[in-house]
Parts: structure tokens; C-alpha cells; sequence
């Protein structure tokens, strides 16, 4: 088995007597794309901040490729990326003379730093506009240079927070695409972002934050695996009767039509028919649902509002 890039056990972290994060673990392998959703305030922030060695956790170890991180221990730093929600990038200096301080500070010099720089330039679509201030951009083009600024030094794992807020859907598509390609080429990444549709498209696993805590984590098949299942004239209180058999997470009900989420579901669909032959219930048919990545997110966090 290889080891995983990056491991994280039982990390908890107070603000004052803000629970930001609860003893959370989880696992990251090499290679992969690794979502993090959560609604606002849920602690993705903090949780990647840690990660990045920006702040540390006040307990809970972070073990990579094996090895634990002391307290203070900077060994990781270089090769980790971050590419922060607040943008990390200096206005008053040009796109290249950011990307020349950033890979400095993760000690790029001569030939090397020139080479890197123009690279990145040239990966996030900006070598024309290298020599402009960084204040003169667009909102895409500061998230393009945000991104390039993260990856310059050639990190083992990307952290992206919420990576293309407020950019137009170019700058979006252009951010997305090139996420892949990195991947592609072999750099971990784990992403946070409010667009469930980009994190159902790019992630193989998500994980689900709320009040500092740890929902699920799994693939988003596992995560929401849903039946659609058809009874003809169901008595009234059928989807309580389904919602109690052992496993199921979740039913809603439109007429005669159910929508129950169970992991594992074969189990529970065949529960599901043994219920209606004992009932004299007429089960029409059986399909499974598309996974749904809102759907989950939603009966996991809920829909009340966050401050
Ligand atoms: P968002 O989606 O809004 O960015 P988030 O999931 O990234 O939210 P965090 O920013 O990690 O969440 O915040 C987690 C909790 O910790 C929140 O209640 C927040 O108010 C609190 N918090 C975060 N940073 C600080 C800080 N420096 N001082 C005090 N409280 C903080």
C-alpha cells in the first residue's frame, strides 16, 4: 500500500471560544483531488490554513508521507501551495515581480527563478501583461496571478480556497482547466469552493465540513447513493417505515414516487422489496438516481442560514 501524502488525526483548533475545528481526520493519497465543502464559518479556511503550516492546531497530528510534522516543525512548507481566499498578491507590484518575490521566498534564484516565472506567466495566460501592476487587473486575471504565485516553487500539494470567487466564467473555465492539468501532471490538490458543480466535476472525494466538524468524507457515489423507487398507492406513513430501516440516511416523497439514500444501498433496496411483499404493496419500478452533490450537501448541513 503507498503511503498517503498527507494525514491528518484529531486536529482541533479554538478562536477565543469559537470552535473552529473538532477532532478532525482524514486521509489524503498522492494524486488525488480532494474537495472540502462546507457552508460559511464551517472551518475550511482554518483547516487549510493549518495544512499550509500558516497557523497550527492547538492538538492533532498532521502525518506526511508517513512521517509526523512537529509543533514548529517548517520542514513542509516548501512543498506546500496555497492559493488563499483573500488574495495573497501584492497591487503595487508588476504580475512577474510577484511571482519573482513568491518563488524567492521558497528560495528559487538565478536561472531557475527566471524559468519558473516565466512558466507560470505563461500557464495562467499573463506573459503579455508580465510587466503590469497587479492592481491594474481584472478580478480574473488577479485569481490567475494568485494561482501561478501558489504553484511557482513547484509544490507536492496544492491548497485552493475557494479559487475562483467573483471571477468572470472565462477567468473560471480558465482556472478550472488548468486545476486539471495540474492534477494530470501529478499535484495533490485539495479545493474548497461553494460551486458544487466544480467540486462534483473535479474531486474524486469530498469531504463535508459543519460547525468545525467532520460530516462525511467519501466518494460522491458513496456519498449519495439514492434509489428512486415507484409503489403503487402507498398507505400513508410508508416513507417513515422506509426511512427506519437499518442504514437509510435519507427519504423524500412526491406521490407515489420515493427517493431513499442508503450506503450501502443494495441492501437497503432489497429490504426496500421485502417490505412491499409483506405489505401487499405493488413496487413498479427501481432506478438509481444520479449523485447529486447539493443534494447531499444540503441534508448534511442543512438549510438554515450562516452568519
Ligand atoms: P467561509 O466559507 O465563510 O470562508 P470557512 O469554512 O472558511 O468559512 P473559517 O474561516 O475557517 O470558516 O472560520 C471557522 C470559524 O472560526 C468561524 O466561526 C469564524 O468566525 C472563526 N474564525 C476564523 N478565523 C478567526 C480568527 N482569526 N479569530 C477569531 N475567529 C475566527
Amino acid at each position: 500500500m503507498p503511503v498517503p501524502l498527507l494525514q491528518v488525526e484529531n486536529v482541533w483548533k479554538m478562536y477565543g471560544e469559537t470552535r473552529a475545528l473538532s477532532g478532525i481526520t482524514f486521509v489524503v493519497e498522492a494524486s488525488e483531488v480532494f474537495g472540502l465543502l462546507g457552508p460559511n464559518g464551517a472551518g475550511k479556511t482554518t483547516l487549510m490554513s493549518i495544512l499550509a503550516g500558516l497557523i497550527g492546531p492547538d492538538c492533532g497530528r498532521l502525518i506526511v508521507e508517513g512521517k509526523e510534522l512537529k509543533p514548529k516543525d517548517r520542514s513542509w512548507r516548501p512543498y506546500v501551495g496555497i492559493g488563499t481566499q483573500d488574495l495573497s498578491i501584492y497591487p503595487e507590484l508588476t504580475a512577474r515581480e510577484n511571482l519573482e518575490f513568491f518563488g524567492k521566498l521558497y528560495g528559487l534564484v538565478g536561472d531557475r527563478l527566471t524559468h519558473r516565472v516565466n512558466a507560470v506567466l505563461k500557464f495562467v495566460a499573463l506573459s503579455d501583461r508580465n510587466n503590469q501592476r497587479a492592481g491594474t487587473f481584472s478580478g480574473g486575471m488577479k485569481r490567475r496571478l494568485n494561482l501561478a504565485a501558489a504553484i511557482v516553487h513547484e509544490p507536492k500539494l496544492l491548497l485552493l480556497d475557494e479559487p475562483t470567487t467573483g471571477v468572470d466564467p472565462q477567468s473560471r473555465n480558465h482556472i478550472f482547466e488548468q486545476v486539471k492539468e495540474l492534477n494530470r501532471n501529478g499535484l495533490t490538490v485539495i479545493y474548497t469552493s461553494h460551486y458544487m458543480e466544480e467540486v462534483q466535476t473535479l474531486c474524486n472525494r469530498i469531504a463535508v465540513l459543519d460547525h468545525g466538524q467532520m460530516k462525511a468524507c467519501s466518494t460522491l457515489p458513496k456519498l449519495d447513493a439514492t434509489a428512486k423507487i415507484g409503489i403503487d398507492q402507498p398507505p400513508p406513513g410508508f416513507a417513515n417505515r422506509l426511512s427506519q430501516l437499518p442504514g437509510v440516511s435519507r427519504v423524500t416523497q412526491a406521490n407515489n414516487r420515493f427517493e431513499v439514500s442508503a450506503n450501502p444501498l443494495g441492501p437497503v433496496v432489497a429490504e426496500v422489496a421485502k417490505l412491499c411483499v409483506a405489505m401487499n404493496l405493488n413496487l413498479t419500478d427501481v432506478t438509481a438516481a444520479e449523485p447529486n452533490l447539493e443534494r447531499v450537501f444540503l441534508h448534511l448541513t442543512g438549510r438554515g442560514l450562516r452568519d
